[in-house]
């Protein structure tokens, strides 16, 4: 049922009448249209639709989250959340176009073609010893369901740092602060709400999130939401690995993969993500730790001018280690190089998805890099040749690339083959190609080597 306390709904016609005297729960810090940067015209316009037909139909809406973070910063905000008095299927009765999502939290997606609003009803905390299907909250202080509802000002206080508890009230133009963001947002300071410790208990995630907007926005960690960090970081251990791999690619595919990495070593966190890479660093292993600076630079400057990435590439760096360190042992029980790296990317995949998850969409990819590493070094001849038709040889080469930028004696085979490649791009042939007996006989009539079944 609609429960608007505040002043009579906006809608597009009047909505640059300024209500008289709106007051809202809590009384936060409003600050006037006149005291921000913030226009209509810089808002998704199917927010503004969503948020238009809530406040008609008498519900409370606002912007909040990041997209206001980010517009008040002068970042191009990524998108609009809407946060509502308005219960999910309140929502959904109103809008076609919306389906509810998840358990642990339910919300509205409202959909208008590829771009979807999620929306979310203002959101209660709820104590420890919560029995109630809506709020779940687990032994050692993890909130399991977060379905409790509540008011604004309850909303804005469990957000987790302050700088994403801003409200936009469309209906009036004016920002609401009900934790300080404004003067962090100043002091370009990160900080929790509430006592740091509990919320990170609450969810653990926050302890990566807290290293991702430090990084995406250049922001200092506020020194009580730090002091926690390194000691808590364990409860990241229990969260879901496919959980955590969501927030890796947030960290390390997002254009400030440099300094994720920077932040999460200077509170010791790499290890419950990449505990190998996070060993071989603390080891002081100069090549890797070369490799993974020179593979973050690079991502972070195909973002900046808009080229692809994809997590098999970041995946096969960090766990470079790990394939390397099962790889060797291979070779010490008598494997070959070859079949080492193919074994070594088993085992190594296997022992990752304790800690973050690789979906097999990608780990298939990545192995494929991998144990192209040691074909593209053993350079020559029309069998070497066969891997131009490879799917994945332009990201093997890459990856090697990378591994000479680091310092490994392989620039001779990255040469080679760029050559290879370029020609066959260009449709000529080598002429070593043809001086090796590869010319015009076909591939099963060629000679077979020993091994030669484990083609890629
Ligand atoms: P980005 O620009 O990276 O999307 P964001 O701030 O929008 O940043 P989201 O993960 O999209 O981050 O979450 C939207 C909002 O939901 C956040 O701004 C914050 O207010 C709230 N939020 C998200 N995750 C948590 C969490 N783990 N604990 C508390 N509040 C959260
Ligand atoms: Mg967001």
């Amino acid at each position: 049922m609609p429960r608007s306390e505040a002043a009579p709904p906006a809608s597009p016609a009047d909505a640059e009448a300024v209500p008289a005297e709106k007051t809202y729960p809590g009384s936060p810090r409003v600050i006037a249209r006149g005291d921000h940067d913030i226009s209509r015209r810089q808002i998704d316009p199917n927010a503004l639709k969503v948020l238009y037909r809530l406040s008609k139909a008498g519900f409370f809406a606002c912007l909040v989250g990041g997209g206001i973070r980010d517009l008040l910063l002068g970042e191009e905000p990524k998108d609009f959340d809407i946060a509502t008095d308005a219960e999910p299927d309140e929502v959904r009765a109103l809008f076609r176009n919306c389906r509810l999502i998840g358990r642990r939290f339910r919300l509205a997606h409202v959909v208008f073609g590829r771009d979807v609003i999620e929306v979310a009803t203002f959101r209660a905390s709820h104590a420890v010893d919560d029995e109630d299907e809506d709020g779940v909250v687990h032994d050692d202080g993890r909130i399991l369901r977060d379905n409790v509802f509540g008011t604004i000002e309850d909303d804005a206080f469990r957000r987790d740092f302050t700088i994403n508890a801003l409200y936009y009230d469309i209906d009036g133009f004016v920002l609401l602060d009900y934790t300080g963001a404004m003067d962090d947002l100043a002091a370009r300071r990160l900080r929790l709400i509430g006592d740091p410790a509990t919320r990170y208990r609450e969810d653990p995630v926050r302890l990566l999130r807290a290293v991702r907007f430090a990084a995406k926005l250049g922001f200092d960690i506020d020194a009580k939401t730090a002091a926690p960090m390194a000691e808590l970081g364990s409860l990241l251990c229990d969260i879901p690995p496919s959980r955590l791999f969501d927030e890796v690619l947030k960290l390390f595919q997002t254009g400030h993969a440099v300094t994720s990495l920077e932040h999460l070593r200077r509170h010791n966190l790499l290890q419950y993500l990449f505990p190998a890479a996070d060993a071989a660093l603390k080891a002081g292993d100069e090549p890797f730790t070369r490799l993974l600076r020179c593979a973050l630079e690079n991502t972070d400057r195909r973002i900046a001018v808009g080229k692809p990435v994809t997590p098999a590439f970041i995946y096969a760096v960090f766990l470079w280690p790990a394939l390397l360190r099962e790889a060797s042992a291979l070779v010490d029980e008598g494997e070959s190089t070859v079949m080492a790296f193919q074994r070594g990317a088993s085992r190594a995949v296997d022992a990752q998805q304790d800690h973050t998850s690789l979906p097999k969409r990608f780990a298939g990819p990545m192995r494929e890099i991998w144990i192209l590493q040691p074909k593209l070094e053993l350079y020559h001849g029309r069998r070497a040749r066969r891997l131009l038709e490879h799917p994945r040889l332009r990201a093997a080469w890459d990856f090697l690339c990378l591994r000479r930028d680091a310092g490994e004696d392989v620039q001779h085979a990255c040469d080679w083959w760029q050559q290879e490649m370029d020609r066959a791009e260009t449709g000529t042939r080598s002429a070593e190609a043809t001086s090796k007996g590869g010319s015009g006989r076909s591939r099963r009539g060629g000679r077979r080597r020993r091994g030669g079944r484990n083609r890629t």
